[in-house]
């Protein structure tokens, strides 16, 4: 429990929340500004920052819920299909430094736009960066 998170605050029953789901170490309820309406969060109820502080094990049972609850959004509102994300650090949108996984669902002529593509100087390029990240993989973690 951190004093100052939200999210905590939210499993302590401190603040209120629409809850979805909940078992020993998740709880799931709607997003208060819903990209689309049905817009759930998943998250572990102890306090991890993000999706690199959760240990493996927890992990583990977070995705088996996240595949469940996602299909339960989908069909729960007749969606056409559902995008899942993490936002992990304040660079890639994360607001809530409080482990969270979105279920965002989509259906066929929403509107939003997925986000904007980029291109690669050439192939070589490309080859440089496939090797960046699988060198990070090679090492000890
Ligand atoms: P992120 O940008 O990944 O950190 O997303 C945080 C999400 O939490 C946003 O989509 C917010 O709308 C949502 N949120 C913030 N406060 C609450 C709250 N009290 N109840 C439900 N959702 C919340
Ligand atoms: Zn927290």
């Amino acid at each position: 429990m951190e004093p100052n998170c939200i999210f905590c605050k939210i499993v302590n029953k401190e603040i209120p929340s629409s809850k979805v789901y909940e078992d020993k170490h998740h709880l799931a309820f709607l997003d208060i500004a819903p990209v689309n309406k049905g817009h759930t969060l998943l998250i572990p109820k102890q306090h991890y920052e993000d999706l690199f502080d959760m240990p493996e094990d927890m992990l583990a049972l977070t995705g088996s819920i996240l595949k469940k609850l996602s299909a339960a959004v989908m069909k729960g509102v007749k969606a056409d299909g559902v995008n899942v994300g993490v936002n992990n650090k304040s660079a890639a949108g994360q607001i809530v430094f409080h482990a969270h996984f979105h279920i965002i669902p989509r259906f066929n002529q929403d509107g939003l736009k997925a986000w904007p593509h980029k291109k690669y100087e050439n192939v070589d390029e490309m080859g440089t960066y496939k090797d960046k990240i699988q060198m990070q993989l090679l090492k000890p973690s």
